[in-house]
């Protein structure tokens, strides 16, 4: 007889979810993570009494409401609403792209001017089957635009050329011929109250967990212990590498405590110049209206992971697919394993997706 019903490694969204569902099905789960604390990339570190968003800014929407229900019943959300602004070289524009993009570049007024403008830039460069992101870019949004908001901002956060990247990354991205500086489509959108933590507490509550425990240091002892085990760590590492290793994007962050109220303005400031080495500033405090008087700042810079970094992004192009196809035939072999989340599914996943597939998951592997 195993200890657990079930292990669950890492307690990121993924494996917080699935452990809350299996734990309400009386199954005895426990959930190890090698950091010292719990919540995986969205924990939050208290700085001032600002919730800090240490491993990046984590912008909840969703379109689902059993998933946005689901998550409020832990903690409630509040009205913020994502409307970063990009500053390149020195002038600020608004960000998704939007009829106040267009007219800060272009002087139009109306979204049939904008749309001849966007037409016209797409019809020089010649496009009509977008094949990377490059040509996808500009046939959303004309040359222009690509040049000064997408290109730079681009290759500093993945690290390669724009033809070399996949289309569907700037497709995240709404595109809007209103005044709609709202960055995402979704019907529900906020930040938790008082922070992440709360969510992850709330999900883990009278859950067995250890933190500064990794699978890896002893991998046996950690499958005889258990009948199941659901893996949110890289797939890759998963099988030692047998096959080689998956490329990811990594995020340093250099992050200070600035004397003054209010630095930006905003939450989220990218800075889409390729001159700039870092792609964004965040000021964390705005994601909850803080009024403290101090404020933390937080800017990004984007590599390559390598052994040591956290990883971040999946670069989800054609070599690193064809390679994860290859782990991915492994893990349909498997029969007590079940891999969730961005890393364990290699899959530039958001917050709300990963919540959809642990709740679907749990229902199809455990129940
Ligand atoms: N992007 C861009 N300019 C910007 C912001 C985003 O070109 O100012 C592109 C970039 O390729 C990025 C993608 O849009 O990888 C998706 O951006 P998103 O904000 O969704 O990235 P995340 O918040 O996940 O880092």
């Amino acid at each position: 007889m195993s200890k657990y019903d079930c292990l669950i490694i890492g307690s990121g969204l993924f494996g917080s979810v699935f452990a809350y569902k299996a734990a309400r099905a009386g199954k005895n789960v426990l959930v190890i993570d090698k950091r010292p604390y719990l919540g995986g990339n969205v924990y939050c570190e208290n700085v001032e009494g600002i919730n800090v968003h240490k491993y990046g800014a984590h912008i909840f929407h969703t379109s689902n409401k059993t998933v946005w229900d689901f998550v409020n019943s832990f903690v409630p959300f509040n009205r913020y609403t994502n409307s970063p602004v990009a500053n390149y070289k020195g002038n600020l524009y608004n960000l998704p792209f939007n009829m106040n993009t267009f007219y800060a570049l272009w002087g139009v007024k109306t979204p049939d001017e904008a749309k001849e403008k966007i037409e016209q830039q797409c019809r020089e460069a010649g496009i009509t089957e977008p094949k990377n992101l490059e040509e996808q870019a500009i046939s959303l949004v004309g040359r222009d635009i690509y040049e000064i908001l997408i290109k730079g901002y681009t290759e500093k956060q993945w690290g390669r050329d724009c033809k070399d990247l996949p289309a569907f990354i700037i497709k995240r991205l709404p595109v809007r011929f209103t005044f709609d500086n709202n960055y995402f489509n979704d019907n529900y959108q906020g930040i938790p109250v008082g922070g992440y933590n709360k969510l992850i507490d709330g999900l883990l509550e009278g859950i067995e967990t250890k933190t500064g425990t990794d699978f890896f240091e002893d991998r046996s002892y950690w499958k005889s212990n258990t009948d199941k085990i659901v893996f949110t760590g890289k797939i890759d590492e998963f099988y030692d590498y047998q096959f080689g290793k998956l490329e990811y994007r990594t995020v340093r962050f250099e992050t200070e405590t600035l004397e003054c109220e209010n630095y930006q303005g905003n939450a989220v400031v990218n800075y889409t110049d390729a001159s700039v080495p870092y792609t964004r500033i965040i000021e964390h405090k705005h994601f909850e209206f803080g009024n403290q008087p101090k404020t933390v700042v937080s800017k990004e810079y984007s590599a390559e992971w390598s052994d040591g970094a956290d990883p971040f992004y999946p670069v989800n192009d054609e070599k690193n697919t064809i390679l994860y196809n290859k782990y991915y035939e492994l893990a349909k072999k498997e029969n007590n394993v079940i891999f969730g989340g961005r890393l364990a599914e290699y899959k530039y996943y958001d917050m709300d997706k990963v919540i959809e597939k642990a709740l679907f998951c749990f229902r199809d592997g455990i129940e």
